[in-house]
């Protein structure tokens, strides 16, 4: 489906910017721009053979962490019910894109892996084009925009009380190595499971994170 992208700066939809000035006229500018954004990162996403879901959980299975890379973190990250998940994970083996395997710590739990070719394809992911469109405004507005859709996506995820996945680096259960114990050189270790967390997994998405209040 061919996509065009919105005019961000001009769009309008009757009744949401009729409120001129003022907090609220601000807050409805950020629910258009936030709509008009998901819309067109959906469409895009229609790409490779791939629908928005597979992606999605391409995405994830990449960037999830060893706690986290099981079909529930994958339905609680999207929002998803199981059975929904489970076709998604269906469709991504038989395109041979990810393999399920046992756990080596507990035979009962399932894995998620990304094989060459899903490597390959999340290589060509779309959502790029918003990379690159954010490459180019972060030097003027980069940390300003993470901190404000931080904020805001943290404050949904309360209200609705969605799980907040989130970062060793960010975790209030983080331990930093102080260089005193036996860690054996990682960055830290988890202070929900006791192990060792080391510089690639400290930077990997967490079901079990826990903000800084
Ligand atoms: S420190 Fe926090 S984010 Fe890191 S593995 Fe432990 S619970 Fe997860």
């Amino acid at each position: 489906m061919p996509v065009t992208a919105p005019s961000l700066a001009t769009a309008q939809q009757p009744g949401i910017a009729s409120h001129a000035g003022g907090k609220d006229a601000l807050a409805q500018r950020v629910i258009l721009l936030l709509d008009r954004l998901s819309r067109l990162t959906r469409e895009l996403q229609f790409a490779g053979g791939l629908n928005p879901a597979q992606w999605e959980a391409l995405r994830f299975i990449a960037q999830a962490n060893k706690y986290s890379r099981s079909p529930t973190a994958l339905a609680e990250y999207l929002g998803a019910t199981k059975g929904t998940v489970s076709q998604t994970l269906i469709a991504l083996e038989n395109k041979g894109l990810i393999t399920r395997c046992k756990k080596t710590c507990d035979r009962r739990q399932v894995d998620l892996c990304l094989t060459d070719a899903g490597q390959a394809m999340l290589a060509r992911d779309p959502m790029q084009t918003l990379e690159q469109a954010s490459l180019e405004i972060a030097d003027e507005l980069g940390a300003e925009m993470v901190k404000g859709l931080t904020r805001l996506l943290h404050d949904l995820q309360a209200r609705h009380q969605v799980v907040e996945f989130g970062v060793c680096q960010e975790c209030s259960l983080f331990c930093v190595n102080s260089g005193n114990g036996s860690l054996d050189g990682a960055d830290g270790a988890c202070g929900s499971t006791g192990e060792a967390i080391d510089a690639v997994e400290k930077s990997k998405i967490c079901i079990n994170y826990k903000t800084v209040s």
